[in-house]
């Protein structure tokens, strides 16, 4: 009986699991598989990795945890005649369940027929019994024994598993940034809040264009620097015209946040933002991406900016395949960016990535490349990974609400009530409504509920609103009442439209009346 010394290498961060087969009296031995100058593994995976080639067994060790690489021997022990793959008998086959069970392997990788085939006969079965699905992908082997594979087509049939190793990202080429530079002299925007980019112009721009397309900001912005053209005016705003300024751009909280912040910023700061990324932080609803944006736009602080427009753009440039939704690869993309940034060049940098996002490298649908300053450099467009870059988890389904809605009108006034002043749209005026699809019958007690008597059901209309986590679909019924219940305020279309602030998920029935 042949033990086989090949011992598992893996950790709890290890993503692929890549299994040989080493059944001969020869390649068994551990010295075979990590020294012999034919064994083409090591010349592929450095490849792959875009690394240097390891050289002594502890580096290679090292090389495939540091890259997220599993890899073990499909077999643990086996009697052989000989030096004959095909005589192999009394197969042991190694425990891999315990390697998937401590890891985060999501795939399997198979070094050569042999491997595949001891896989198939031995392991797949056990796994199958513990309830263990993973994709097992058999590839070509780099044994010495494939003598018809050259190197070069090894790492092209292995180039599968690119997208599976960690690479850490390498420094942008400083040529780059000149030719992003030129881009942006030449293309970028003509937009409101560049005019003069004060930190106050700029914190509300980025704010508002946080959920929010850049040409549905622009009258919004407009008409709220007209109407609180100052930090003081914002810290003293009434909430209800705050909100009216606010209503159809949704997630309230945003504007409640900057109300928040200018009062913090006249207290505490004498009414001046202040130039300091740090304490930026500190002020509510800023987080890191537009304490970056300000630091450096306004003020010329040397710091990056990272919104979704630039993982896009770098992730594609150095052809990076980390979730881009895991704050851990907006961690290290922010650092990054941190060790390049050109000295005194931050706000220009942040500008140019983010407007290169918007508009070549964009979001949805194919992005610009012919249009891209970076087209002759970027990875992902070399490589033809542009669809599976950025990479990102799916999200989790929205949860679907049914809601019964009432247009209730009494000579010429609508009913409204206030939302409670916690949760979704707190705070903010609504029509009546319920939350389940009401039938018929169940609305003529809601009616007689709220003391209605005397009605006159006019029209049924749908609405569908669709939040970040959660979606309305929504049944409206436009009914005419005789008395005016107390349960509600009561307002004209013309108070309706000037002072109350009506989310825009009722849009679709406020267009009724
Ligand atoms: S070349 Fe294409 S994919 Fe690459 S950064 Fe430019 S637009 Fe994006």
């Amino acid at each position: 009986m042949i033990q086989h010394e090949i011992k598992p290498v893996y950790d709890k961060t290890s993503r692929i699991l890549i299994l040989g087969s080493f059944p001969s009296v020869k390649s068994r031995e551990a010295g075979f598989f990590y020294h012999h100058q034919q064994n083409r593994f090591w010349k592929v995976l450095a490849a792959l990795a875009d690394a240097e080639l390891p050289a002594t067994i502890e580096e290679k060790k090292e090389f495939l945890l540091f890259h997220k690489i599993a890899v073990y021997d499909v077999i643990a022990s086996c009697d052989i005649v000989g030096s004959s793959d095909s005589s192999i008998t009394n197969v042991v086959p190694s425990d891999i369940k315990a390697i998937i069970e401590k890891s985060s392997i999501t795939k399997i990788y198979l070094n050569g027929n042999k491997a595949y085939e001891l896989y198939e006969k031995y392991q797949k079965k056990q796994l199958e019994e513990e309830g263990i699905v993973i994709e097992a992908v058999k590839l070509p082997s780099t044994s010495p024994a494939n003598a018809g594979s050259s190197l070069e087509n090894l790492i092209k049939a292995w180039s599968v598993i690119r997208k599976e190793i960690y690479r850490p990202m390498k420094p942008l080429d400083p040529e780059l940034f000149h030719a992003l530079f030129h881009w942006y002299e030449h293309h970028a925007r003509i937009l409101p809040w560049r005019e003069n980019p004060t930190p106050y112009r700029v914190w509300i721009s980025e704010i508002m264009l946080q959920q929010t397309r850049v040409e549905a900001v622009k009258p919004y912005y407009d008409r709220f620097m007209e109407a609180l053209p100052t930090i003081e005016d914002l810290a003293n705003v009434e909430d209800e015209v705050l909100m009216k300024l606010w209503e159809g751009l949704g997630y309230y909280n945003r504007a409640r946040n900057l109300k928040k912040a200018a009062k913090i910023v006249v207290e505490q700061y004498g009414g001046y933002m202040p130039a300091d990324y740090e304490k930026l932080l500190e002020l509510p609803g800023i987080g890191e991406y537009t304490a970056g944006a300000i630091a450096s736009i306004a003020y010329g602080i040397d710091v990056p900016a990272v919104d979704g427009n630039v993982l896009r753009v770098i992730t594609r440039v150095m052809e990076w395949y980390e979730d881009i939704l895991k704050p851990k690869t907006k961690k290290e993309i922010t650092e990054r960016l941190q060790q390049w940034l050109v000295i005194g060049k931050s706000r220009e940098i942040n500008q140019a990535l983010m407007e290169l996002g918007a508009i070549v490298c964009v979001p949805n649908g194919k992005p610009h490349c012919d249009q891209c300053p970076w087209d002759t450099r970027c990875l992902a467009y070399k490589r033809d990974q542009i669809e599976q870059i950025p990479v990102k988890t799916p999200k989790k389904e929205r949860r679907k609400e049914k809601k019964t809605v009432f247009l209730l009108e009494y000579q010429g006034k609508f009913a409204v009530q206030k939302r409670a002043e916690k949760g979704l749209l707190s705070g903010l005026w609504e029509f009546p409504n319920e939350e389940e699809d009401l039938t018929e019958e169940l609305i003529e007690n809601w009616l007689l509920e709220h003391g209605i008597t005397e009605y006159q059901v006019m029209d049924q209309y749908r609405g569908k609103h669709i939040f970040s986590h959660v979606e309305w679909h929504m049944k409206g019924w436009k009914v005419n009442v005789s008395q005016e219940p107390k349960d509600f305020i009561w307002i004209t279309k013309e108070e309706m439209e000037q002072e109350y602030a009506i989310p825009a998920a009722f849009d679709w029935l406020k267009k009724e009346i």
